[in-house]
């Protein structure tokens, strides 16, 4: 066995396969599929990770490996196959989706340190320690150290190594202190210790009943002592103080308050029976869970979890980044404790690297995470959860280009364990596939305690022109308004994310020109006063009159989130306001401070994007506002009306969650428009029906299958040729069933003076469609290595523009 086969990090095409290195005598039995090494590559040295050892090779002179990098495998077998298999899938290189499995802290090349766990090694480690609580990895290797002696060492629980990440707060260390001498002598110093000296007789007495190490700040203010005092206690031998290394918990503060599982109500005992019943006898299914909001999905998922933890068996839990709220951290850590992980993009590297040890160590059953949990590395699975299933947040949106739930479905299969997703409002794509019966669905109709979900009313915006009010509040809303704040009540208001708004509306009928070919909104090019179609390239002249009712009020759409502030508070100057935004919550913990504030009632509205909608509970709020429905229901992407029927209902669900009854306003152009009538009325199964009919019509997913490809080049020519080039392979090497859409220019035409153009294919089924692809980008290789030429292909696009 001394050959490995590797990939190494060089992300181009011609790299992306497998190379063998020879495995050097003194790394024998000490390299294994999973870890990474240094090997040499071309004059330079670079990373790989191991795949497989064998012991032959094709090739007749192979170089040997250099150097390890870890001295365990960081990637589980199961873990290399995914990725092996996700690189095929989503048309990335082997290197970005082992990569992409990593945390942070583990991609450079930080330096190792070996720790002690034991206090006897065996006499081979311990004349490299001589007695050193830890050592670094280099000197261990400098002075001739065996990487297999390492191993062993590891393996016997006795030493392990650690990526030393080198940031502010990777030292987090705690002084500790303890008394290292037996009570009895404890006893004997008291009895010479002077009268008057009550503090240390305090001290010592404490440590003659508390044998175990306390905090040092801890015992301070337990014993209201001092450093000094202590100190004296250290010197004479009787006390002993020592820094540990704790894990940086960003959660520790919060006093645990543990939770104790729900009697469920019937609803969620229909639900659990299935999903637990797959787990017993280790089967895999998808259950789409399809509840409303405050129907009891997360107890459900809770008690789930904790069914699989009994069989010992592991968990993921998916929710999207911005639900990722102390509030609903706070429910799985008071529900499990120290079993669970938390990983999300807030936490700072170290801290992530912290987490994703926990995990790696087997000290945590359970993660709750972002997206890129989903490759956390555990061995023995029992059950996946992804909640707000309808989330865009699962799609990666950069190399590689996975989808959270296909990842999910894939390690599902392989641990033969259930998936479950949850929504209130479910992807079209997965209630089509609940209804094939590919997925299994649960429902959950009711809301807890037999809550109503809150009345929505529609306010049309139109009637408010013609009534003369031209500013961005209806008359109803501002009534709203004033009322709760003269009952001292909170209201949550809601605007579109700003940049969105691309297309005109004629103000005096909400009418908005569609592509005849797409049923898009079409785009507004301002230079020539165009509109455009971004999937086809249709394209027609502004009207100076609406074709539907010849008003001249023809407008493009679109207010940001501060300039609404500015008009409210004016409209109402009393109004304490929180503004949530990409720009006010950009600094690391801003978010919850923000959240935090609202939620101890230091302000009256909140007011904010997306970032606002989901997962937030705030007793005393009665009143949502959704200022412009419009902007969300015209963004040229065929999912637009999914995406405001799902905003709508989510944003619906954040009122009246507890005693006061709640009220919704959702202030729009066309409450006609059956994604915004049917989320007035909570109706998914209807919208679905409607939703369905237009995909069909119009041959979008879930009918058809999408793929994107985009382009881009500081040179526009450029960029049009060679988007005209493949599309014309395309549509030559594809079959006659697929339909090539383009090439067009991109909705965001230009970007960093880059300038950006797309082309799309429409199919059912194209079992070729990978290879050829990969050799579309295999022939422009070139360009994109040395003329800067971009070419970006997504076989499942979630984000159109
Ligand atoms: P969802 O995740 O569907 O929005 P939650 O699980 O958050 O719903 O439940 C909504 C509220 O109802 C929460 O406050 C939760 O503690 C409570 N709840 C959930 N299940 C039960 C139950 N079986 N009995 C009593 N209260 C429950
Ligand atoms: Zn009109
Ligand atoms: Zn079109």
């Amino acid at each position: 066995m001394n050959v490995a086969k590797v990939v190494v990090d060089v992300p181009v095409a011609q790299t992306n396969r497998i190379f063998d290195y020879k495995i050097p005598t003194h790394m024998a039995k000490s390299v294994f599929p999973g870890m990474r090494v240094i090997v040499p590559f071309g004059p330079r040295k670079i990373m790989g990770y191991v795949l497989e050892v064998t012991d032959h090779s094709e090739v007749e002179k192979i170089k040997p490996i250099d150097d390890l990098m870890d001295i365990t495998p960081i990637l589980t077998s199961e873990l290399l196959q995914l990725g092996k298999w996700l690189a095929d899938y989503t048309l990335s290189f082997y290197i970005s989706t082992f990569q992409a499995m990593l945390p942070q802290a583990l991609k450079a090349s930080y330096e190792k340190e070996i720790h002690r766990l034991s206090d006897t090694l065996p006499h081979s480690l311990e004349t490299f320690f001589c007695g050193r609580d830890y050592i670094t990895y280099q000197s261990f290797i400098d002075e001739g150290g065996s990487y297999y002696s390492l191993q062993q060492a590891i393996q016997a629980g006795e030493i392990e190594v650690i990526y030393h990440v080198h940031s502010k707060e990777t030292t987090k260390k705690q002084t500790m202190i303890y008394s290292q001498v037996e009570p009895l002598q404890l006893e004997e110093a008291i009895a010479n210790l002077p009268k008057q000296a009550k503090k240390k007789r305090a001290i010592l007495q404490f440590f003659q009943e508390n044998r175990e190490p306390i905090k040092k700040k801890q015992l301070y203010m337990k014993l209201n002592t001092t450093h000094a005092t202590v100190k004296q206690l250290i010197d004479d031998g009787l006390l002993k103080e020592k820094k540990i290394e704790i894990y940086r918990d960003p959660y520790q503060n919060k006093e645990e308050e543990r939770s104790r599982p729900l009697p469920l109500m019937n609803q969620q005992k229909q639900a659990m029976a299935p999903i637990c019943e797959a787990l017993d006898y280790s089967q895999h299914h998808v259950f789409l869970l399809q509840g409303v909001t405050g129907s009891g999905k997360t107890e459900v998922y809770l008690q789930a979890i904790q069914h699989a933890m009994k069989k010992n068996k592991e968990a993921i839990v998916l929710v999207p980044e911005i639900s990722l709220t102390p509030q609903m951290v706070q429910r799985f850590k008071a529900r499990f404790g120290a079993k669970v992980a938390v990983m999300h993009s807030a936490l700072s590297k170290g801290e992530r690297y912290d987490e994703w040890r926990k995990i790696h160590r087997k000290e945590v059953q359970v993660v709750v995470g972002a997206r890129s949990a989903i490759f956390a590395p555990f061995e023995n699975l029992g059950l996946l959860i992804i909640d707000e299933e309808h989330e865009t947040s699962y799609k990666q949106e950069e190399h590689p280009r996975y989808h959270a739930r296909d990842v999910a479905i894939h390690r599902a299969k392989y641990h033969n364990c259930p998936v479950v997703l949850g929504s209130a409002t479910p992807s079209l794509e997965s209630f089509a596939r609940a209804k094939k019966g590919i997925y299994q669905l649960l429902s959950m109709p009711q809301r807890m305690n037999e809550a109503e979900m809150p009345t929505v009313q529609l306010v049309d915006m139109r009637d408010e022109l013609h009534a003369g009010n031209r500013t961005m509040f209806s008359r109803q809303l501002k009534q709203a308004m004033e009322e709760r704040m003269k009952r001292k009540e909170q209201m949550v208001l809601f605007l579109n994310r700003r940049g969105y708004s691309t297309f005109v509306m004629c103000r005096d009928c909400g009418h908005v020109n569609n592509c005849p070919h797409c049923d898009i909104a079409l785009t507004y090019h301002r230079n020539n006063q165009s509109l455009k179609c971004h999937y086809c390239n249709y394209e027609e002249k502004k009207p100076s009159n609406c074709p539907k009712c010849d008003s001249d009020t023809i407008r493009y759409f679109g207010t940001g989130t501060q300039k609404v502030e500015e008009a409210l508070q004016e409209m109402i100057p009393e109004a304490n306001i929180i503004r949530m935004d990409v720009d006010t919550t950009r600094r690391k913990g801003s978010h919850e401070k923000l959240l935090n504030k609202f939620s101890n009632h230091q302000a009256d509205i909140l007011l904010g994007t997306q970032m606002i909608a989901k997962g937030l509970d705030f007793a005393n709020v009665t009143l949502v506002g959704v200022l412009a429905a419009d902007s969300m229901l015209h963004i040229p992407d065929f999912r637009a009306s999914e995406k405001t029927f799902q905003l709508l209902t989510q944003v619906s669900g954040r009122a009246g969650r507890h005693q006061l009854p709640g009220e919704v306003i959702v202030q729009t152009y066309t409450p006609e428009h059956y994604s915004i009538e049917l989320a007035a009325m909570y109706d998914y199964d209807s919208f679905f029906k409607k939703e369905m009919l237009i995909r069909k019509t119009y041959q979008y997913p879930p009918y058809y299958y999408l793929t994107l490809i985009t382009v881009s080049h500081p040179n526009q020519l450029k960029v049009m040729e060679i988007t005209k080039t493949i599309s014309l392979l395309l549509r030559k090497h594809l079959s006659d069933q697929a339909r090539i859409l383009g090439p067009t220019p991109s909705p965001i035409a230009k970007i960093k003076d880059r300038y950006r153009y797309q082309c799309m294919i429409k199919y059912k089924n194209e079992p070729n469609q990978r290879n050829i692809l990969k050799k579309i980008l295999a022939y422009f290789e070139g360009d994109m290595r040395k003329d800067d030429l971009f070419i970006q292909i997504d076989l499942q696009p979630y984000q159109l523009m």
